[in-house]
């Protein structure tokens, strides 16, 4: 969720206990969007991130890959 939310806030309105999802998807959703520099909406033909795979992405945590 947190790759593809927008800010609407219907997650809230639809809410039956009315807890402020919103609040927690959003920052939670800037976070993931700014990590994969991705902004649902924007460009029909990107693809959302973890629907692809790259090589060299994240190396900052997960290494360095070998060629
Ligand atoms: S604000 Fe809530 S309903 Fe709207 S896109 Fe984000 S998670 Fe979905």
């Amino acid at each position: 969720m947190s790759h593809a939310c927008v800010g609407c806030g219907q997650c809230s309105n639809a809410c039956p206990s009315d807890i402020n999802v919103f609040e927690l998807f959003k920052s939670v959703a800037h976070d993931t969007q700014a990590a994969f520099e991705y902004s649902p909406g924007t460009d029909e033909n990107e693809p959302p991130p973890l629907s692809v795979f790259y090589e060299k992405e994240f190396e900052e945590i997960v290494g360095i890959a070998k060629d």
